[in-house]
């Protein structure tokens, strides 16, 4: 995936300039930036990246410099990956199920926080990580709604499993510590109230202190025009609900977003095929591509369109079927979008807030996919404003 050193002032800038055949992302550094200091200046606690997210070097290089300092990382090449970008970052190892010689790894790279959500992984980290200055956090799962996407059902050990770990790190000489994830796309912040409340009471019921609350990723980001999330009230929540449930025992907190860290800073070109009699959309990436994850977490209705001068398309929307370019029949947006009514064959198609699980899961499926990446100083659009 090419870089340019070009930077563009807008989207619609490059397009009017090159009208691309192939899907375009559009990074820009400065979103990237504000929404880490929203993170940074809201979160009550430490805030980390999950790099499985977005793990584009440049990514990674803004986050450091706006001020991110720990990571969350999942395997070795991500643990190599920060340790030569950031090497005084934190890392955490929460992927909570790892080989020998990936422990191995992750010692070797001074790695000091390790999630673990079963009995036998928790041994394996006492035979294999010295457990000096080493915080071992347990990961705990509660049958809770909320999330788009719940991923409860791979990882997360319920409640009385838990209380059964956290004694047992304990006794193996670890520093204890308890982690959650609500679910990606997590809409409603009472999912992360239950979560605190579970901790606390694990934490009573074990009589050990817990040292840090890792409150997972999850925050939701913006994918549909009437559904914004509110990061600030759910930051104040967490903070109230752990004052409420832990009092005098108040752990640390840390948080660790991919998908609301990210997904703001990218936009997505793509082109319009074809619109088969006047029905569906044909458009040049889908599900095999950087729209990935729309048929796991649904789709992103914040688009515009442009006409081959980059001009705006103002019609009124009109619900249409999407389709991505292979032929495969599961390449297909999960939902309907409304399309302005004026678009056209050859158009472009900006979806907004697609920086998290694009890039980092994207194919080559059928010959399609072939993704550049461009840098833009903004993704608003000012002819949207002129338009409007
Ligand atoms: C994927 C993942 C995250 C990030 O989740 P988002 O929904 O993108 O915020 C955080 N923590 C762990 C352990 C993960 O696996």
């Amino acid at each position: 995936m090419g870089l340019s050193n070009n930077i563009w002032a807008s989207p619609a800038d490059y397009l009017r300039n090159h009208a691309p055949e192939h899907p375009v992302l559009f990074f820009s550094p400065e979103i990237l930036q504000a929404n880490a200091h929203r993170f940074l200046s809201g979160f009550p606690g430490f805030v980390t990246y999950a790099v499985k997210a977005n793990p584009d070097e440049a990514v990674l290089q803004n986050l450091v410099n706006a001020g991110i300092c720990g990571f969350d990382v999942a395997s070795p090449v991500e643990i190599d990956t920060i340790a030569r970008l950031a090497p005084h970052a934190a890392m955490h190892y929460n992927n909570p199920v790892r080989s020998r010689s990936e422990i191995k790894h992750a010692v070797k790279a001074g790695v000091k926080s390790y999630s673990v959500d079963s009995r036998s992984e928790l041994e394996k980290l006492g035979e294999l990580v010295p457990s000096e200055g080493v915080e071992i956090a347990v990961r705990f799962k509660l049958p809770v709604d909320g999330a788009a996407y719940n991923f409860g059902a791979k990882f997360g050990a319920t409640v009385d499993l838990a209380r059964d770990l956290v004694m047992r790190a304990q006794a193996l000489g670890f520093t204890v510590s308890l982690t959650f994830h609500p679910g990606t796309q997590c809409t409603d912040p009472a999912a992360w109230a239950s979560y605190i409340h579970a901790a606390a009471g694990i934490g009573r019921d074990t009589g050990v202190r817990i040292n840090r609350l890792n409150v997972g990723g999850g925050f939701p980001s913006h994918r549909l025009n009437d559904v914004i999330p509110q990061l600030d009230a759910t930051f104040a929540l967490i903070d109230r609900v752990t004052d409420e449930a832990f009092g005098a025992d108040r752990p640390a907190l840390v948080c660790e977003p991919g998908r609301a860290l990210v997904a703001e800073s990218y936009a997505l070109a793509t082109r319009v095929r074809a619109i088969r009699d006047d029905a569906h959309v044909f458009i040049n990436d889908g599900i095999y591509g950087a729209l990935s994850e729309l048929h796991l977490v649904g789709v992103i209705d914040r688009i515009d369109a442009f006409g081959p001068e980059a001009q705006l398309r103002t019609g009124d929307p009109v619900l249409r079927t999407v389709f991505g370019p292979t032929c495969d029949s599961t390449d297909k947006l999960p939902s309907e979008i409304g399309f302005p009514c004026d678009m056209q064959e050859e158009d472009h198609v900006i979806f907004y807030g697609v920086g998290a699980y694009s890039v980092a899961t994207a194919t080559r499926f059928n010959g399609f996919g072939n993704l550049t990446v461009e840098i833009v100083q903004s993704q608003t659009c000012a002819l949207r404003a002129l338009a409007a």
